[in-house]
């Protein structure tokens, strides 16, 4: 395997499982970070700070600057900066999203004339918010979802994820959303873009087929597939677009 310039890793399933870090994974980091390459982690979780997936990668042994850090919700952030400046933005979403939402500058709106609504995972989501979103969509605001999962594992089974709710808004309005986070290239374009990277130098880690494989395979970058999470090695060479490599675990991985 060859040694790329930025590795991108997903989190949940990739580098730690809830609370407990997958030590091939803490080992890999901890080899890169020896041999000076660099590393960036990427994930559909807006829910959480970048301080708090920070502390989640420090208490299971990874110690890193926050700027490597890319969540769906910094992303979106970052791109509504972009591509909408001074828009009304009203939003859906968690502390994540909207201190994402501050750090760029960007101010939230409850006026019912917008310019974009921005939808991340809402746990206190109710009838009136998702009203109130389809109603600007239908007046011709833009619609990005920070991510397209509609569902997520948890100890009890699956519950709805932000896509879900970004899918009904759409439905009500009759438009087709916009997705950030993975799979979505988005992700690593803003890094690329960041860094100055060529596709070449980037390699996407993930143990997802359907979000972080596809990411990388729209993006245009080879792919490390792992087979610690939700996709089987099994699967993950049943598609199409195969992983540039399949592996066990990032302990197979050579540097
Ligand atoms: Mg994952």
């Amino acid at each position: 395997m060859k040694t790329y310039k930025a590795y991108c890793f997903d989190l949940d399933g990739t580098v730690y499982r809830g609370k407990e870090g997958i030590q091939s994974a803490v080992r890999f980091v901890h080899r890169l970070q020896e041999k000076g390459l660099e590393y960036y982690f990427i994930t559909n979780n807006s829910s959480k700070t970048p301080s708090q997936l920070q502390q989640a990668l420090g208490d299971i042994g990874i110690e890193t600057d926050r700027s490597r850090i890319f969540s769906s919700a910094i992303t979106t952030a970052k791109y509504v900066a972009q591509n909408y400046k001074e828009a009304k933005v009203y939003m859906i979403g968690s502390e994540g999203l909207e201190t994402a939402f501050k750090e760029e500058g960007i101010t939230i709106s409850n006026e019912s004339e917008v310019d974009v609504v921005v939808m991340g995972i809402d746990r206190a989501v109710d009838y009136m918010k998702l009203a109130k979103a389809s109603m600007a969509v239908q007046n011709g605001a833009k619609l990005i979802g920070t991510n397209e999962d509609i569902k997520f594992p948890t100890e009890l089974g699956f519950l709805p994820g932000n896509g879900s709710f970004v899918r009904l808004v759409a439905g009500v309005a009759g438009v087709e959303p916009m997705f950030i986070g993975k799979p979505s290239p988005v992700m690593l374009e803003v890094i690329q873009e960041e860094y100055g990277y060529d596709k070449e130098d980037m390699v996407m880690i993930g143990d997802n087929y359907d979000t972080d494989i596809l990411c990388g395979v729209r993006f245009g970058c080879d792919t490390i597939h792992v087979n610690t999470g939700v996709t089987s090695t099994e699967v993950a060479l049943e598609k199409d677009a195969i992983p540039t490599y399949c592996v066990a675990d990032l302990d197979e991985v050579e540097l």
